[in-house]
């Protein structure tokens, strides 16, 4: 069995539908799959903003936003559903959601304030709609499919915007609800991103979540496969949209994988490996639009890996953008103990994950996404230092498992980086990465340079290949 999971642009039009449907029907004639959908492109930040204009008044621009979703799910019906019948119960289904969306937007409306809670039932709306469509057209094409509310089987706790799943509830309604669905022979469809705390309030996993809920169930079901169909031939040297020339990778471990993610591949949700790995569970990144093409398979198992031998040393280059650098100086830190502890006390305090981290005899540096940035903390950490602050930059991360035995790959880095301003350089304790932080215009020249430098030897034609599109 497996899991198939399609991204939103997988899903994002009508064409994009039959197409992700193609690939369930080959996967069917293997066995009968667990299909984890997105929202359809665009829809998850639409609702975003329909959620932050109900919550500061702007009752006009929230109504108009939803009308927008509305005309945008109707017309894929129209455009995806032949049968006259089918069509108007699906238009009246896309109704009856719209309905209680735009209930949702007065109700948040009159109240005058926009909770977490309230926000993920906004944001929940995209995968109901794409999934309700998606198992639709599977019908009218003959397929024995059933629709599953994911609010259902992934019990989170309450953690609003951020849920976790608690894992054995939830294991008991895969084996309880979808089980018994694929043992029959009928193809569940069912929501990423969305669960329900146990008293059925609608919960999200954070953004970009459907990889994250498509590797849970992969590995509650036990599947010998978790395929993440994205709009790229798999996992790439870096990202394509950066660098042109990037290669499509054959073959990653867990650990490159998961340490790629959290340094910024949107890929892949970076918490989509620790369950693949808890059951050894092979995860295939593949392209939607090549479905022909490799892809990439992450594994641990010694045989794949084998003939897949890599000598070079960087496997990808991350990025993430919109951080921003906290330098805090004090002389109290020199042969003192407990600074530490009191700086991340007061990061602790407001919540704030710090990413990246450098620190001298007297001062810290460290990165923050620039979102969580907020004065009061700035405040707090001026009770204890100087404090500097540095918005618009970005961290760049060259990961590879056999960064951890070479020499010399500093030097390569930095020379490759002759001409970029390098705010900040850290290596991971995992010793499998090396990150630095440039400002946000030099990020295109630094991860260029770097690309060239890492991957332009013949030999890394083994394992790389230039994405099925560009051939
Ligand atoms: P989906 O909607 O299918 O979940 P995402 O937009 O979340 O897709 O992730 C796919 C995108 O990730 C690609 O279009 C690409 O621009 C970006 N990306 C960033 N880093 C990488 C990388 N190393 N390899 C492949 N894609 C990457
Ligand atoms: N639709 C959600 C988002 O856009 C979850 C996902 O696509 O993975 O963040
Ligand atoms: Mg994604």
């Amino acid at each position: 069995m497996a899991v198939m999971k399609f991204g939103g642009t997988s899903v994002g039009t009508a064409r994009a539908m039959q197409q992700a449907i193609s690939i369930v029907a080959r996967e069917e004639k293997k066995g009968t799959p667990l299909v984890v959908l997105s929202a359809c492109s665009g829809i998850t930040n639409k609702l975003v903003h329909i959620a932050d204009a109900a919550g500061c008044s702007a009752l006009d621009e929230a109504m108009a936003l939803a009308g927008e979703v509305r005309s945008f799910h109707l017309k894929l019906v129209d455009e995806l559903i032949k049968n006259a019948a089918l069509k108007a119960g699906l238009a009246s289904t896309i109704e009856q959601l719209c309905g209680r969306l735009e209930m949702l937007i007065k109700g948040v409306d009159i109240v005058g304030e926009l909770t977490e809670r309230s926000r993920d039932m906004f944001c929940s709306f995209g995968e109901l709609f794409s999934t309700t469509v998606f198992a639709a057209a599977m019908k009218e094409l003959g397929h024995n499919v059933a629709w599953v509310d994911a609010r259902t089987v992934m019990i989170t706790d309450d953690n609003f915007g951020f849920a976790r799943p608690l894992d054995e509830v939830c294991e008991a309604k895969v084996n309880q609800i979808i089980r018994p669905l694929l043992a029959k022979g009928t193809t569940v469809v069912t929501q990423g991103y969305i669960g329900a705390t146990k008293d059925g309030r609608t919960t999200t996993l954070g953004r970009g979540g459907s990889d994250f809920s498509a590797a849970l169930l992969g590995a509650w079901l036990n599947d010998n496969s978790i395929q993440i169909w994205t709009d790229v031939d798999g996992v790439m040297t870096t990202d394509p949209r950066l660098v042109p020339e990037a290669r499509s990778i054959r073959v990653m471990t867990f650990s490159e994988a998961a340490e790629l993610a959290y340094l910024g591949a949107k890929v892949l949700h970076p918490d989509t490996i620790a369950p693949a790995v808890q059951k050894n569970i092979p995860v295939y990144v593949l392209n939607s639009l090549h479905p022909d093409a490799k892809g990439t398979i992450i594994t641990n198992d010694p045989e794949r890996l084998s003939g897949m031998s890599y000598e070079g040393l960087v496997k990808s280059i991350a990025v993430k953008k919109g951080q921003c650098i906290i330098n805090i100086r004090s002389n109290r830190m020199m042969g003192r103990h407990g600074f530490m502890n009191e700086l991340f006390d007061v990061f602790s305090r407001y919540g704030v994950s710090v990413e990246m981290i450098s620190t001298s005899e007297v001062s810290v540096s460290l990165t923050v996404d620039d979102k969580s940035f907020s004065n009061e903390l700035i405040q707090d950490l001026k009770s204890i230092g100087d404090v500097e602050i540095e918005h618009n930059v970005a961290t760049i991360s060259v990961v590879g498992d056999n960064l951890r035995m070479s020499r010399g790959v500093a030097g390569r880095i930095f020379s490759a980086l002759k001409n970029v301003n390098l705010r900040m350089i850290s290596q991971g304790a995992s010793e499998i990465n090396v990150g630095f932080v440039v400002e946000e215009p030099e990020v295109a020249i630094a991860v260029n340079n770097l690309h060239k430098e890492f991957f332009s030897a013949p030999e890394d034609h083994a394992i790389f290949e230039t994405p099925a599109g560009s051939r």
